[in-house]
Parts: structure tokens; C-alpha cells; sequence
């Protein structure tokens, strides 16, 4: 095992305690051997300030990798190269239907390849992994995770292994087989799958993306908001909707708008981040909205299967932003999530999973609690598609009606139709 590797492109310095401060060298760990605070990548921002102008990522392919000098890698990227610069939308006519002056929408449901947002915190932990000389990969995860960790390993030829609750989606479930990756179903909740990942990570000495290399994927994550202000046209939001799983892209989007703006790239605005929760899993915004800087865990049952995390990592750090930003954490039922999911479709035509219903169906709630005011201006992150939690619809947006091949029976049909419009009139 190569863990004495730990090169740098001379822009990230350490992993550094997000506790104590003291300094690790860049290599495969998470935790702080004092008091097992979590590592997060440092950097040299001066340095950085010298090298990153918004020419220079103008210049440069339309991928994440645009802003590659806040990306925790040595070289060039090895895994998902292609990754990211994903449409951002302005979604009026679903803004007229929230009652907000001005809505964006980052649609991640199209990331590339596997369609959501964890092929960013993938391709940057991936690559990190090669460098670090790793022959296998793995990941503990909700779905989407174990998606975008087997289709970049079989990419890359990287031995693969997954790790996901037995009861996921069976859209998630084939989208993880299908690439030849060795899938693991465990009975029991994800926190109990990240439970046993720690200890075959320890184990095995493979590159876990989100236990031994968290440091590095986490970062991944910023890159969604660096395209957030870049595509604002270089300008931060003033309110930003993330939903949460273990709370990490919520984090991570703040620290994106805090390194923009220290470089100068970008105006400090006085930005708020708000968290978004499945009610039933909740621990970060139920903590939230109690006013409480430390979260309860709690047992998941939610049709949000991407955000069941009962015992979040990053929950007491999203807190901690929702807090400093002055933003706000709200929660949905899983009605409140298929509205969710079938108004962002119906106004925007973006066909988004549940992880999307609860960003939709919060931000509606906030809106209307005037958290976020009507005359202001947002951004939704969409994490995740739609067509990969087909089952939360089936049923909840109506059926297709079935005529013969034949004139007279569409005719018949439509006429139906047009009775209904006049008599709805
Ligand atoms: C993983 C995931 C998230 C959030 O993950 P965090 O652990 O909070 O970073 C959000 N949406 C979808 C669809 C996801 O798969
Ligand atoms: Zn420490």
C-alpha cells in the first residue's frame, strides 16, 4: 500500500484537523489521531490567487475540473474527466408557482455519466486514489453513490466494490450491476453499512471514497457551487437550497462561495444556506429548527432513500453553516416530496428523484414561511434523476389511457378531454 505517498500539486498543503488544526500528510486517512476530529483538505490561497482568474477558467473545458487548482489532486484528472459544468436553469414558471421573484435550478440530475451529483466527489476521489497507488475501490452509499463509484471504476479498470442498504430502489440497484462491479446488500440502514465499511477499510487497505478518502471526495462537492457562481455570472446567491444526507455538499457549497469570494473572483454577499430533510429523516433540520447546534440520530423510513442517513457525518458542520449564514432547515413528507417532484417536472420539465421533491418541496415551505423572502433571489440544488427512483411515482402522476389503433377512439378521447377543459372553465 502506498500510504506514504502524499505529493502535491504545490496548491493543496495537508489534510488538517477541522478540530484541533494539527496537520496530516496528504495520503489515504480521515480522522484525527487525537481527537478524532474529521481531516479536510488545506490549501495555499495566496498561491492560488496568483494562478486562478476567471480568464484562466474561462479558458479552459466546460467540466469541473475548470477550477482544478481547488481540487484536491497532484496531476492531470485520471477518473471522469468529463464530469460536471451541468445546466443551470432559470426556472420562472416554477418561480410564479413558489411566489419568488427570481429561481435557479442546478440541474445535477443530468451530471455526467451517472446522473447525479456524486460523480463530482467520485471523479475527484478516484483520481486521487490512482495517485495514491489504490487497485481497488469502494463506497459505502444510499445509491447513488455505489452508481457513480461502479460506472468510474469500470472506466478506469479499477477493482470495485459496493456497499448499499438491501432494500434501494431497483433502478439504483441494476445501475450499479450492470457495470460488472461487485454489489454488496446489507440488511440494515446505511449507518450500519458505513459501520462495517470502516472496519473492512482498515482491514483490506482499499481506497473507500467516503471513509478513507472522505477528505478528498468531499471536496468534490464544491465544484457544484463554483458552476453555481460562475454561471450566475460570477455572483453568489443570496439563498441556496441543498438537501442533506450526511450534510456534506451543504458544507462544502458554503466553503465554495467562501473560497470564491476570498480570491476576490466573486463579492461577498451575505449568502444563506438552507438545509433540506426528509421528516422521515430528520436529524439535522429537526435539530435545526430547535435551535440546537448537535443533532438527535434517528431510525430512516422515507421514500428519500438517497438522503436515509439516521446518523449524519457532516451534520453538526451543516448546522453549524445554516447558523453562520443565517439560513434555515426545513423538512417534507414523502406527499410533500412526489408534489415536489411533479411541480419541478410540470413547470420546468426536469424529472428529478426524491432527494429533488425535498429541495423542491422545502424551498416551497421556506418561501411561504417568508424565510426565504418573495423578493429575493435562489438557487435549488437537483442532486439526483428521476428515472433511477422510478417506483416513489408509480402510481402518485396518473395512468396513460389505452385506445385501439383507431381514429374514432382518440376522437371520442379527445372530445372527453375538451368537455373537461370548458366545464373546468
Ligand atoms: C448523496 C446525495 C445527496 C447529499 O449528500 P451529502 O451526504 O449530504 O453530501 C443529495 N442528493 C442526492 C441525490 C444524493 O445521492
Ligand atoms: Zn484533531
Amino acid at each position: 500500500m502506498n500510504f506514504h505517498m502524499s505529493q502535491s500539486n504545490g496548491f493543496m498543503k495537508a489534510l488538517k484537523c477541522r478540530e484541533c488544526g494539527r496537520e496530516y500528510p496528504l495520503g489515504a486517512t480521515h480522522v484525527c489521531e487525537f481527537d478524532f476530529g474529521p481531516l479536510e483538505v488545506a490549501y495555499d490561497y495566496e498561491r492560488i490567487r496568483q494562478n486562478l482568474t476567471r480568464e484562466k477558467i474561462c479558458s479552459r473545458p466546460q467540466n469541473m475540473w475548470r477550477y482544478r487548482e481547488l481540487l484536491p489532486i497532484a496531476g492531470e484528472p485520471t477518473v471522469g474527466a468529463k464530469v460536471g459544468y451541468t445546466p443551470l436553469i432559470k426556472a420562472d414558471r416554477l418561480a410564479a408557482r413558489l411566489g419568488i421573484r427570481e429561481l435557479w435550478v442546478k440541474n445535477d440530475a443530468v451530471n455526467y455519466p451517472t446522473l447525479s451529483f456524486k460523480d463530482r466527489v467520485v471523479s475527484v476521489a478516484l483520481s486521487r486514489s490512482v495517485e495514491l497507488g489504490f487497485k481497488t475501490v469502494a463506497c459505502a452509499s444510499t445509491g447513488n453513490l455505489a452508481n457513480s463509484v461502479a460506472a468510474n471504476a469500470a472506466a478506469a479498470g479499477l477493482h470495485c466494490y459496493v456497499f448499499i442498504p438491501s432494500d434501494l430502489e431497483q433502478g439504483k440497484v441494476v445501475n450499479s450491476l450492470v457495470y460488472g462491479a461487485n454489489v454488496v446488500g446489507i440488511r440494515g440502514h446505511y449507518d450500519e453499512v458505513n459501520r462495517l465499511c470502516a472496519e473492512i477499510a482498515g482491514k483490506y487497505g482499499w481506497a473507500f471514497v467516503n471513509v478513507n478518502m472522505r477528505p478528498y471526495y468531499a471536496e468534490g462537492s464544491k465544484s457544484m457551487g463554483f458552476e453555481i457562481q460562475e454561471q450566475m455570472g460570477w455572483r453568489i446567491p443570496e439563498h441556496t437550497v441543498v438537501c442533506m444526507a450526511s450534510g456534506s455538499l451543504l458544507t462544502k457549497i458554503h466553503k465554495s462561495y467562501q473560497e470564491f469570494s476570498k480570491l476576490g473572483l466573486v463579492q461577498n454577499n451575505g449568502w444563506k444556506i438552507h438545509g433540506a430533510q426528509a421528516t422521515g429523516c430528520s436529524p439535522i433540520t429537526t435539530a435545526q429548527k430547535a435551535g440546537l447546534d448537535f443533532f438527535k440520530p434517528v431510525k430512516p423510513n422515507t421514500i428519500a432513500k438517497s438522503l436515509a442517513i439516521g446518523t449524519p457525518a457532516d451534520g453538526f458542520y451543516a448546522l453549524k453553516v445554516m447558523k453562520e449564514t443565517g439560513g434555515h432547515g426545513e423538512d417534507v413528507t414523502d406527499d410533500e416530496i412526489r408534489e415536489g417532484i411533479r411541480l419541478l417536472a410540470e413547470t420546468e420539465g426536469i424529472f428529478a428523484e426524491t432527494a429533488g421533491g425535498v429541495t423542491v418541496g422545502v424551498a416551497k415551505k421556506l418561501i411561504a414561511q417568508g424565510k426565504i423572502p418573495s423578493d429575493s433571489s435562489a438557487v435549488l440544488c437537483i442532486t439526483g434523476n428521476g428515472l433511477k427512483t422510478l417506483e416513489a411515482m408509480v402510481g402518485h402522476c396518473g395512468e396513460s389511457r389505452v385506445i385501439k389503433p383507431s381514429l374514432r377512439e382518440f376522437e371520442t378521447l379527445l372530445a372527453s378531454d375538451q368537455a373537461e377543459v370548458v366545464s373546468s372553465r
